[in-house]
């Protein structure tokens, strides 16, 4: 990223930011750039939601959605999110409000009963650990701290993972019991995973029997162009290669009607369904089916997913074109940032020079923008070249957006300076 420049024009460059910063700093601002939330007007596109189900409180098997009972969730709802989650209704589960807690759930299970394939539960095992893509999403990674996983850390690429270190780490080390992935429009850097990459964790040698992907396709219908990504279907490529019971699906409606009262689903083959509705039912007598029912009147149907999330995307593509917009007229070709232009999901990754991540990250809230903390998107919060910064343009209207985006461009630049200068 480096740019060579006379001494003279860098300690002009550098003034001139350090000049921009104070202004910048002068302006009592107080904007939050920190996590990938639903802004308002979003959240009005499920206004109906309030209202329904109306009176109504059959779901269409004629079961009382009021009552107890349900365990795999209501049928109907199963259905509309088949496709979208790339699972057979059969093999999908629609449960509470919260995908995160399903994979909180699923490694507290697997901890302490036995998964299929398994010799022993995992807490009876040596410590056991998972492979992180990197960069990554912080709560799967708080997941692992929780209890006790070792991390991995592995880089992504433009089309995933690289699959030549999963392949290796994951044949040669029984202690590798699983791979968080977020295939599509990845959190935090847009990466969708590629058939190649699909195919590749399907069929790969895995030594231990009971090694898991947990793959969290939060963003399965959350596109910010005409052109749509499809990925690959994980679970059938599974099966096909003999590897049935490798994949657990998560996804929820949190980002597509409303974030933490919306409907997560589980997805896999039907020894994983059995196991984990065996531990469900000791922790629950049912899900909220009056939810479910309401988020089934509301969608109807694929299309009208699929309807719902242009509504989103008119909301939230200008936002990550003011972006792209302001960092490339703010730091185009000053060679202090580089960053991803994402074709859906909630993040833009900027990364900046390295060692200067923690440094902007820190000038930025003290001028009153609030970002993710830099290093929360490696495992233990360690980015080893500090140089990645996730920026989440969603919850902001756009005139804070813009705001906040050139206030970040002025701490990058002066940052950037600043370490160019010595
Ligand atoms: N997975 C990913 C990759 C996410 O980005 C998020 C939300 N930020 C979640 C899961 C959380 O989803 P839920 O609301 O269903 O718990």
């Amino acid at each position: 990223m480096t740019t060579e420049l006379s001494p003279d024009s860098l300690t002009g460059l550098l003034e001139r930011a350090r000049q921009d910063y104070q202004d910048l700093a002068g302006r009592g601002l107080s904007l939050d750039l920190t996590r990938g939330k639903p802004a308002p007007e979003q959240l009005d596109l499920s206004e109906d939601l309030l209202s329904l189900p109306g009176g109504r409180h059959t779901s269409a098997d004629g079961t009382d959605v009021r009552n107890y009972g349900g365990l795999q969730g209501l049928a109907e709802l199963r259905e509309i999110f088949a496709d979208v989650l790339q699972v057979p209704a059969g093999q999908l589960l629609a449960l509470g409000n919260s995908s995160l807690e399903l994979m909180h759930d699923c490694l507290v299970h697997a901890l302490l009963s036995v998964v299929p394939g398994a010799e022993s539960r995992w807490v009876d095992q040596e410590r056991i650990a998972f492979l992180c893509p990197v960069p990554g999403y912080d709560r799967h990674f708080g997941l692992c701290e929780r209890f006790g996983i070792d991390m991995i850390p592995v880089p992504m690429t433009a089309e995933g993972p690289d699959m030549d270190v999963v392949e290796r780490l994951v044949a040669e080390n029984p202690k590798v019991k699983g791979i968080w992935c977020v295939p599509k429009y990845s959190n935090p850097d847009g990466v969708s995973y590629s058939d190649e990459t699909v195919a590749r964790l399907a069929t790969m040698q895995a030594a231990a029997p009971d090694f898991r992907i947990f793959w969290d396709n939060a963003y399965a219908a959350h596109h910010l162009t005409d052109e749509p990504v499809e990925i690959a279907d994980l679970l059938t490529a599974c099966a096909d290669a003999g590897n049935e019971d490798r994949v657990f699906v998560f996804g929820s409606t949190s980002k597509i009607t409303a974030a933490g009262a919306g409907v997560a689903f589980f997805g896999s083959s039907p020894a994983n369904l059995k196991w984990l509705l065996a531990n469900n039912a000791k922790r629950s007598i049912g899900p909220d089916k009056i939810n479910q029912l309401r988020h089934v009147m509301f969608l109807r149907d694929a299309d009208g997913v699929r309807t719902h999330m242009e509504r989103q995307r008119a909301l939230l593509q200008p936002k990550f074109e003011a972006v792209a917009r302001i960092l490339e007229a703010e730091l185009g070709g000053t060679g202090l940032a580089r960053w991803t232009d994402p074709k859906g999901g909630y993040f833009v990754t900027l990364e900046v020079t390295d060692g200067c991540a923690k440094e902007v990250v820190r000038r930025a809230a003290e001028a009153g923008i609030v970002l993710t903390p830099a290093g929360a998107t490696h495992p233990y919060g360690d980015d080893p070249r500090d140089a990645t910064i996730r920026v989440a343009p969603s919850y902001p209207s756009l005139g804070e957006l813009e705001e906040a985006i050139a206030g970040l461009a002025v701490c990058v630049r002066l940052v950037g300076y600043e370490q160019r200068v010595g």
